[in-house]
């Protein structure tokens, strides 16, 4: 089953790379996180409910665990947003 990703879908205003916007656990905060996936560094496993993305942080083994299940792990945008350039004036 893939999740459709769509109604959360944004740019980033930093890289401008895709991301989607998923709510942390405890529904407290929205977090950016790469649109792609990734199979070697990915922890968050992406789940809606209720019409809101959800993003849990799944530990060493349970990712292990999740992608020898076919899950598809992805990565928080901001371990790989490279940082603002200076603006030179
Ligand atoms: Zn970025």
């Amino acid at each position: 089953m893939t999740l459709d990703l769509a109604p959360w879908r944004d740019t980033c205003s930093n890289c401008g790379s895709p991301i989607v916007w998923a709510m942390s656990p405890s529904g407290r905060i929205r977090v950016p996180v790469n649109l792609e996936p990734d199979d070697e560094r990915g922890s968050l496993l992406l789940s809606a409910h209720g019409g809101q993305l959800y993003a849990g942080a799944l530990g060493r083994n349970q990712a292990a665990g999740a992608r020898e299940r076919g899950r598809q792990l992805h990565l928080a945008h901001v371990a790989d947003c490279p940082p603002v350039r200076p603006v030179q004036r």
